[in-house]
């Protein structure tokens, strides 16, 4: 057990912290954003919340510290999230979340993934000459948006699993948000560097006031927000399905470029889907999370497996390593372009996961040369037919959390509006989702159709992978990300770098990002990037140093105690008790 050797790596490294750092955690005091640079992992006994802003963690804390379970965690830190890091999440987007239930030892998933119209067709991102629309032209304004998952996903957690009153969990942001709260660097960032948002009434006044992107440490007040989160208080998820919050989507989404196709009956037929987890097992351990519409669980899975047959751990962190990883990754990617997508439309092969394919996938892989562009395999699959591969691009919203409650109930949720800002189009106090743009524009290619092609009231296809690592039946590592189709190498990386390489959280969601989606390699720019990539150019890899910015959010969990970080790259603290 190279966990148990982590555990007790980690924990020395906590007895040896200094005292004022023994001090202050727990509890982390979350006011000590400035230091950015010097996070490092949490400990605590009882409970843990670790997200993507300080302010979010702290309502998920206090929830946590008055008794509350992990769920009535999870809807304290979603509504806050929603009004302090509005780029990334809210009431306007989709979510999945993993939940553990100690009692009974169970894992399920809660798909609240959006759904596209269901007058939509595979024609819904061709222009008239039945060519794919521009990227960035078709995410701005309402034809992109799906309906939003999120407002039911909360409800229905909490109706499920929550133990504190329903409207207290709101009480914080509505609060924040009357009062005001301050714009952070990101979020400022994000702002200044948003195409579109001047071209919406609602965003343009919130965000860019007196036509200037909102500065960092602005005092910044949203009414309408604490005013919509009083009606969810009171009357749940009914207006954002059936009433009034639904007439007005509808009505924003009818903008003058890209008008909507979403009708009142596509928000009343909306429901949260609970889907069997997906997993496999990595180095004895099981490894859980988001099955379809998510490619998250079988691309992360596939790319463990095509790695087992490599002793990573012997090997350590390196060129040698990493080159590895990139090609199991490319292997892994060509599977998910051709097969992966909302399996209540799309037949796919059962054996994605089936450990004598990849074992036979596996060895593909060259370790002394890259492999170029992968072409997908050919799993075990009862009604085999022939598809069309789908591509990525890479996105920057999204917000991971992950929970644990004093209960051993526990959380692991990757949040989204898609891109940035959205759709752009904001109403009621929230950004409504780009989500329909995760389908692929072109519905069939060379007579074949693409697996995650538009079709009425299907979900696009996802990369979001909420992460649940146990150890006979019991959760030792919750783990996630956002960063679009990244989300899955982010991932991946952090489950190696805990299992394989006896890293605590920290130290796993410090190390260095080298992604590959089957295309080109991208080593993370800093320090190391140079040797980095002179290492693998040598092996024949084309690089690209570029900023990659994962927002892994980990708590591990040990026979003596939590251990949790969060990703310096973004905004977020870990807290514990
Ligand atoms: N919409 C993306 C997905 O579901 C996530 C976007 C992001 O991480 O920025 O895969």
């Amino acid at each position: 057990m190279r966990l148990l050797n982590s555990m007790m790596a980690a924990l020395a490294v906590c007895v040896a912290l200094p005292t004022a750092a023994l001090a202050q955690s727990p509890p982390h005091q979350p006011e000590d954003t400035t230091a950015i640079n010097e996070k490092q992992s949490v400990t605590a006994q009882k409970f843990m919340v670790t997200s993507a802003h300080p302010l979010a963690t702290q309502a998920g804390y206090d929830v946590l510290a008055a008794g509350g379970s992990a769920a009535d965690a999870a809807v304290a830190v979603q509504v806050m999230l929603g009004l302090v890091e509005p780029q990334s999440s809210g009431l306007g987007g989709g979510a999945f979340l993993l939940y553990f239930d100690k009692e009974s030892g169970e894992l399920t998933t809660y798909d609240a993934r959006e759904k596209a119209p269901m007058a939509a067709d595979g024609a819904y991102f061709l222009d008239e000459n039945g060519e794919p629309v521009d990227f960035i032209e078709a995410v701005i304004g309402g034809r992109s948006a799906g309906v939003p998952g999120t407002p039911k996903l909360l409800e229905k957690l909490h109706a499920d699993h929550g133990t504190t009153d329903w409207a207290t969990l709101l009480q914080p942001a509505i609060e924040a948000a009357e009062e005001g709260f301050e714009v952070s660097q990101r979020m400022a960032d994000a702002v200044a560097d948003t195409e579109g948002l001047d071209r919406f009434v609602e965003a343009a006044e919130y965000f860019l006031p007196n036509g200037e992107p909102i500065g960092q440490g602005t005092l910044l007040k949203n009414p309408d927000y604490a005013e919509t989160l009083r009606l969810f208080a009171k009357e749940g998820s009914a207006p954002f399905y059936t009433g009034e919050i639904a007439q007005d989507i509808v009505a924003a989404l009818q903008t003058n470029i890209n008008p909507g196709m979403l009708t009142m009956e596509d928000f009343a037929a909306y429901e949260v889907a609970m889907r069997d987890p997906v997993c496999t097992d990595y180095r004895g351990f099981e490894v859980c999370g988001m099955g379809p519409p998510s490619s998250g669980a079988l691309t992360v899975g596939q790319i463990l497996n095509l790695l087992e047959p490599f002793d990573l751990g012997e090997m350590g962190d390196g060129v040698e390593a990493r080159h590895l990883f990139t090609q199991a990754s490319r292997l892994a990617f060509a599977d998910r372009g051709l097969y992966m997508a909302d399996s209540d439309f799309v037949d796919m092969p059962q054996g994605l996961l089936d450990e004598g394919y990849l074992l036979e996938r596996s060895k593909l892989i060259n370790p002394d040369a890259d492999m170029g562009v992968a072409e997908a395999g050919t799993p075990p699959w009862d009604e085999a037919m022939r598809l069309s591969p789908d591509t990525d691009r890479p996105k920057h919203g999204t917000s991971h959390f992950v929970i644990v409650d004093s209960a051993g109930d526990m959380i692991s949720a990757t949040t989204t509006i898609e891109s940035g800002f959205g759709n752009r189009v904001m109403t009621r106090g929230f950004l409504l989702n780009n989500e329909l743009t995760d389908f692929s524009f072109t519905p069939e290619a060379e007579g074949a159709p693409v697996a995650n092609r538009v079709e009425p009231g299907k979900r696009p296809r996802s990369s979001m992978a909420p992460t649940f690592v146990l150890d006979d039946g019991a959760p030792v590592l919750l783990t996630g990300s956002p960063g679009g189709a990244n989300i899955i190498d982010y991932t991946a990386l952090s489950i190696i770098a805990m299992l394989d390489w006896d890293m605590d959280p920290q130290d796993a969601i410090d190390l260095p990002h080298v992604t590959n989606l089957n295309g080109g390699t991208r080593v993370e720019e800093g320090e190391g990037a140079q040797e980095m990539s002179d290492g693998l150019i040598a092996l024949g890899h084309e690089v690209t140093v570029a900023n990659l910015n994962s927002g892994l959010h980990v708590i591990q969990i040990t026979e003596n105690g939590l251990i949790g970080a969060a990703d310096k790259r973004r905004e977020g603290v870990a807290m514990g008790d």
